[in-house]
């Protein structure tokens, strides 16, 4: 067997098993704002977009990545949120959900 052949074979199972575990930690789906509880919550993708009459708690100061419900999902734009069944939300989002990291 040549050299590049057995270097395949030893590494083969343990690339395997990267593929594997990087298939198991795929991002979650996004969450939609169109989604009828992310309406009734008021969730957006950009917290500027915050409708403040609606929401008058609204800080300018929340967003997802501070909020205690936030996952960080690494290489991703987002986390997941417990609030919406850990789907996807943005870093820079909101809802009226919203609770502030200890
Ligand atoms: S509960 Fe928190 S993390 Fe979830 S969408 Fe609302 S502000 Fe973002």
């Amino acid at each position: 067997m040549d050299r590049s052949r057995r270097v395949f074979t030893y590494h083969a199972p343990g690339l395997a098993l990267l593929v594997l575990a990087a298939r198991g930690r795929a991002a979650p789906p996004e969450l939609s704002e169109d989604d009828p509880k992310a309406r009734a919550l008021g969730y957006v993708g950009d917290a500027k977009r915050t409708d403040r009459a609606k929401f008058p708690q609204y800080d300018e100061a929340q967003n997802c990545a501070n909020c205690q419900l936030f996952e960080p999902q690494p290489g991703s734009v987002g986390g997941a949120c417990s609030l919406f069944d850990a789907r996807l939300v943005r870093a820079a989002g909101w809802c009226s959900g919203y609770r502030a990291a200890m």
